[in-house]
């Protein structure tokens, strides 16, 4: 071989071999090397990788079939299924674009973003099909509704787009060749999948990734120390494929070689829980509010296996994680992200230097979102001037990230404010970040309650009021007053049975939180109202307090 050294201006170029970084080496490395282990839906579904790349291998010629272009966005509206990560792997082994539906959006923001993401072909659970076909007539760019059937034996309207998916699948000749070598180096840099974000604060913004940010992803993941999956891993991603790419964890289990479990359309704990238990889960995620739901039956089953669990979205309460520490012995480790960075940025826990530390001192640890993923920078920002702040863990600015995983732009839109001018994202939370890089959220922006000119951390607030062993569900919101502007209202859901007041609440608070944080009021309800990701949802809350 001749020496190919490029040497201009004393650097000199590595000789390494240049190959892409792509979702289609992911999937026939689990083809080769873990074709028998375990891929199970909840209903008693078993299929190895084996079986799921042979699926995958007609999908790709069934996609060829149905004309749908490279590049074309091939949505999904599924529940965790092995019908769903087919789709996962096979959209984007075959250069597609996987766009992610949230199966909870209103009918508005579902036709707003199929129509913006210009979706050629939607795939959707046969039990989904009453949320998305009465808005078919209004998405006129799809030219094929595919149904994945799931068990149910919901009616299926006469309509020439529609096919079934197993159908398609059985009569299509698998591709025998290597999707790998169909890629290029520049092609790593392809779009492999599509989200969009909640649009809580204007229209959906798409993220587009790039197959070499979901694999250097999903590397920044499995990495050993912090969610650290490998081979022997049972993973459940309970936080569902549609919610920023089940926070990678379905790539994750195909690169490691773990097995998945799937929980389909169920998010009921009892069934979560029977889940874990019969399947020996090790590595599970969810957003706070699921893990709240599932507290109460933890020592009814034998959750031995389990070895990891993840909380992201929002912030976990630390009186959360120690239930689940007390009961099973395992926390919950935080981990902050969103939508823009793929999820995952920053994954919280104990380090060495924490070894000796007291058990309060450790919880204050956890409570923390934790340190950057290799690759990710993480800086806070004054909110106003833009200038960089210090790591002393008392400075509070707004979070910036940049890394090869975090969103450059948007999809089809211009939105420079979201970017600062040297390319890192703009957050929207705000954030400290102590000497040894641990990142502690203190609210999003839009969420900091500003009262006689002082601000209030509703996460803090929320976490306090979480410490009280009636409570169940809590979050705090402003609402406007005439003399300091804002003041905090706390919605509480109370453990059944319970009649605690608002009283014993806020002598509860009392030491822990300042004087004038103190809520002015405690409106007590059944259950909070979450968001279509599950969170709680301080919108609905706000325009509640606005109106009381
Ligand atoms: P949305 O909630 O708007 O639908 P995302 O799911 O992308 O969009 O949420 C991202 C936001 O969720 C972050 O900006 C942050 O405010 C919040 N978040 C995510 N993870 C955590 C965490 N571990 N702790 C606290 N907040 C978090």
């Amino acid at each position: 071989m001749p020496d190919q050294s490029r040497v201009a201006g004393g650097v000199l170029d590595g000789l390494m071999q240049p190959r892409p970084l792509t979702i289609a080496h992911v999937l026939e490395r689990a083809e080769r090397l873990f074709a028998h282990k375990d891929v199970v839906t909840a209903g008693g579904e078993r299929l190895t990788y084996g079986e799921v790349a042979g699926q995958v291998r007609r999908l790709a010629t069934a996609l060829d079939a149905l004309g749908v272009p490279a590049g074309a966005r091939v949505a999904t509206f599924a529940s965790n299924n092995r019908r769903h990560l087919e789709l996962y792997l096979g959209v984007p082994a075959t250069k597609r674009v996987l766009h992610s539906i949230n199966i909870r959006l209103s009918a508005e923001h579902l036709e707003y973003i199929v129509g913006h993401a210009e979706d050629d072909v939607v795939f959707v659970d046969r039990g989904l099909l009453p949320r998305i076909w009465p808005s078919a007539g209004r998405l006129p760019g799809v030219r094929h509704w595919v149904v994945l059937p799931d068990g149910t034996d919901t009616p299926i309207p006469a309509d020439p787009r529609i096919s079934d998916y197993d159908e398609l699948i059985a009569a299509a000749e698998p591709f025998t060749g290597s999707f790998e070598d169909t890629f290029t180096l520049a092609d790593e840099n392809l779009a492999s999948g599509l989200c969009y974000t909640s649009g809580t604060t204007g229209p959906p913004k798409g993220v587009l990734y790039s197959h070499r940010s979901t694999v250097l992803h999903c590397l920044g993941t499995l990495a050993a120390g912090l969610i650290g999956l490998c081979e022997s891993d049972v993973v459940l991603p309970i936080v569902p494929m549609f919610h920023a790419n089940a926070w990678g964890l379905p790539y994750g289990a195909v690169m490691a070689g773990a097995s998945l479990v799937l929980p389909g359309a169920s998010a009921e704990p009892a069934h979560l829980l029977r889940l874990m238990a019969a399947e020996r889960v090790t590595v599970a995620g969810a957003v706070p509010t699921v893990w709240t739901s599932l507290a109460p039956q933890l020592r009814d089953h034998d959750l031995s296996a389990t070895r990891f669990l993840l909380g992201g979205g929002s912030a976990v309460p630390p009186a959360l994680s120690e239930t689940y520490r007390a009961a099973i012995g395992v926390p919950i480790t935080h981990s902050w992200g969103m939508t823009e960075v793929s999820p995952v940025g920053v994954i919280g826990g104990t380090r060495t230097q924490h070894r000796d530390a007291t058990a309060a001192e450790q919880v204050a640890v956890r409570a923390a979102q934790g340190q950057p993923l290799p690759l990710v920078n993480v800086r806070i920002a004054d909110v106003e001037t833009g200038a960089e702040l210090p790591r002393d863990g008392q400075a509070v600015g707004e979070l910036q990230v940049a890394g090869p995983w975090v969103a450059g732009g948007y999809f089809k839109v211009g939105e420079a404010g979201s970017f600062t001018g040297d390319g890192w994202l703009r957050t929207g939370d705000l954030a400290t970040i102590d000497a040894d890089g641990y990142l502690r959220l203190v609210d999003r922006m839009k969420d900091l309650i500003k009262s006689g000119g002082e601000w209030i951390s509703s996460v803090e607030l929320e976490a306090a009021i979480a410490s009280h062993p009636d409570v169940v569900e809590v979050a705090v919101v402003a609402r406007p007053d005439p003399r300091w502007m804002e003041r905090p209202v706390a919605y509480v859901a109370l453990r059944e049975g319970r009649a605690t007041t608002a009283d014993e609440l806020l002598g509860h608070i009392t030491p822990m939180v300042a004087k004038w944080w103190l809520p002015d009021e405690f409106v007590f309800m059944a259950t909070l109202p979450k968001t279509g990701t599950g969170k709680l949802s301080k919108l609905a809350l706000r325009d509640s307090a606005r109106t009381a």
